[in-house]
């Protein structure tokens, strides 16, 4: 046969093979183990309890480091938040993270909460400035109150040697002067004694990428953990991300469109959506994930499983 040159592909394959050659996503059995944290809301009837629940017993083979439970606004849920994580402790092997805010209280009573948390045997507070309930506008501190999380995270340390997560915002708090004074403000909780750093959700990975670079460089060395929010919701989605200043990239939109009434399909969506998100950050080197779970246990499982989290005792795990 004769020597022929292989003729270069034309049409479809040639616009295929025209981008740049980028290596597959890593096999995840050549990872290490993540780390995972699941954050979960207080219940607020008998019927969202059983679903809190059923989600964190399916949840809970997984051996995360840790699970958090969230304080309403303004401080609404506090006996709501108390009594899940007094459960957790009685009734699971799970170590629980309370979500504890500084609005509406005063010093004293924002510690005798810590205090009563420590007795309980908690021993991981995820330190807040917290917003005011819906309705209320700019957030102002109560008289004889803490005025940000940096004073509550100093507060706590004079209570008992608490590991002391904090909030982080890859794209800027909304109330911000500038990114560089939010990054300010990170540094100064940190260097008040916390331990680690959960980012509010994103969506794309190279806004968490370019800002743990930022931390990086601004001397902070604690773990920046993201924050991964599974989207099933998407107009809901856009309307808290307004609120709390995430950007909602068009691509989610076109993801999400012609689906606002079709379920099943959102869910499979969004659980693509999700684990595209996780393989890229883990790809880069990420091992430690925060995942809000909205008290679902589904897809907060199905990521957690792509990332190679397998049930404690389970063959390979
Ligand atoms: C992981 C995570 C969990 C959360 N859980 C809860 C929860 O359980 N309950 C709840 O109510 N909310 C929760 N939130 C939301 C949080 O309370 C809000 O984002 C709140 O607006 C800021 O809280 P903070 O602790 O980050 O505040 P801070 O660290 O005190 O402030 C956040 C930023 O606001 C700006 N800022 C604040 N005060 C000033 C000032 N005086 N001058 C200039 N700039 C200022 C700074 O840029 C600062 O970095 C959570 C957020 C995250 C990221």
């Amino acid at each position: 046969m004769d020597q022929m040159e292989t003729p270069l592909p034309t049409g479809t394959l040639a616009r295929w093979l025209s981008g740049p050659r980028i290596a597959a996503l890593p096999n995840p059995q050549d990872m290490p183990a993540p780390k995972l944290s699941f954050e979960f809301f207080p219940p607020k009837s008998e019927s969202m309890e059983k679903q809190l629940w059923e989600c964190i017993r399916r949840l809970e083979p997984l051996g995360p480091r840790f699970v958090s439970v969230t304080y309403g606004a303004g401080g609404t849920t506090r006996s709501r938040t108390h009594s899940t994580v007094a459960r957790i402790v009685s009734e699971t092997s799970l170590t629980p993270a309370a979500h504890l805010t500084t609005v509406g209280a005063t010093k004293e009573e924002v510690l005798e909460v810590a205090r009563e948390y420590w007795q309980a045997g908690v021993r991981h507070i995820v330190a807040l400035r917290g917003d005011p309930p819906a309705g209320v506008g700019k957030y102002e501190p109560h008289p004889g109150g803490y005025a940000q999380a940096e004073d509550l995270v100093r507060g706590l340390r004079e209570i008992g040697d608490f590991e002391i997560s904090v909030g982080a915002y890859p794209e800027t708090h909304p109330e911000a002067l500038s990114p560089e004074a939010d990054l300010d403000f990170l540094k100064r909780k940190i260097d008040a004694g916390a331990t680690r750093a959960i980012t509010q959700y994103f969506f794309d990975a190279e806004v968490y990428l370019r800002f743990i670079e930022r931390c990086a460089k601004a001397g902070i060395t604690v773990p920046i953990v993201p924050g991964i929010l599974p989207v099933t919701n998407y107009q809901q989605v856009v309307k808290f991300s307004a609120m709390c200043g995430a950007s909602v990239p068009g691509w989610m939109g076109h993801l999400f469109e012609g689906i606002d009434d079709d379920l099943d399909t959102r869910r499979m969506v969004a659980a693509v959506a999700a684990a595209e998100q996780v393989r890229l950050l883990q790809a880069n080197g990420v091992d430690e994930f925060h995942i809000y779970t909205l008290n679902r246990a589904d897809l907060a499982y199905a990521i957690a499983h792509i990332l190679g989290a397998r049930p404690k005792g389970a063959a390979g795990a």
